[in-house]
């Protein structure tokens, strides 16, 4: 995921353009894909990149060759992890006081920036867009996804990405949520998804249905490390993610301590001093 190379910019449909956030990592992929949804002058953006300097002239850049337009009228995000949210300051600063609309998170949301609180199903309207918000909780607890209506086509955020798999965060996060809100997106009349990592998903059932069996290979797997338990989190990781480098078994953990968490909400594991144990 890391290897993959995506344009500065580019053009997707006469509602949609991207312009990559410029902040390639190991849970970023190539970047976060930020979004410019709207067929006239005057396009909304969806999520903001993380704040790296030369996004906002990429920005600049693509507005005025994709949309004939000089700044956006304003910001829409999914949620507020630092990759979508980081570039909201610098945005404010470099064509003026954007509205931020999204469904609030106290703790977490932009400081400096008034936050226009959403609902779970708001609608949000741009000239010949109508973006339907889809209440997503799990990977973040204020996450949502947009569905454009006139394209049949789904804005995840990181709740399914063009590449590699959404880390669940065992202190924010919820599995549980997770799998839920899966299960809703794969009720939605869907033809494309466009993620905020990684290219366009022109399958998005399928990969709905592939994100729901890994959870569920990584759930049976959970449960085998266990059955000569108890066991800490680390000797779970050690025999799931044997073939993962080092540096990543700390997100490993992660997701482990997620399913564990999942597991014992549903009586199917149980912990003791830090380790875990079947029921
Ligand atoms: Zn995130």
């Amino acid at each position: 995921m890391i290897g993959l190379r995506l344009p500065d910019f580019a053009r997707h449909s006469p509602r949609v353009a991207t312009v990559l956030g410029q902040n390639p990592g190991p849970f970023t992929g190539p970047g976060t894909n930020t979004y410019l949804l709207g067929t006239d002058g005057h396009p909304i953006l969806l999520d903001t990149g993380q704040g790296v300097p030369i996004y906002p002239d990429n920005l600049a850049a693509a507005l005025a060759e994709l949309c004939q337009a000089e700044a956006p009228a304003g910001i829409v995000l999914t949620h507020a992890h630092p990759d979508h949210i980081g570039g909201v300051k610098q945005l404010r600063e470099r064509f003026g006081a954007l509205e931020v609309r999204k469904l609030p998170w106290p703790e977490r949301d932009p400081a400096g920036a008034p936050i226009i609180a959403i609902a779970r199903d708001a609608v949000i309207e741009a000239e010949g867009v109508t973006l339907q918000a889809v209440f997503t909780p799990g990977h973040a607890p204020d996450h949502l996804c947009y569905y454009l209506v006139e394209e049949k086509a789904l804005f995840t955020g990181d709740v399914v990405l063009g590449a590699g798999t959404t880390v669940i965060p065992d202190d924010s996060g919820d599995l549980g949520q997770y799998l839920d809100s899966l299960h809703r997106l794969l009720e939605l009349d869907l033809e494309t998804i466009y993620p905020a990592h990684g290219p366009v998903i022109r399958k998005p059932k399928e990969k709905i249905r592939e994100y729901l069996a890994h959870r569920e290979l990584r759930e049976r797997q959970v449960l085998a490390a266990l059955a000569d338990g108890p066991h800490e989190v680390t000797t779970i990781v050690k025999r799931i993610y044997f073939d993962v480098p080092e540096h990543l078994h700390r997100a490993a953990a992660s997701s482990v301590r997620s399913h564990l968490k999942k597991l014992r909400n549903e009586g199917r594991v149980v912990e003791h001093e830090e380790r875990w144990n079947l029921a």
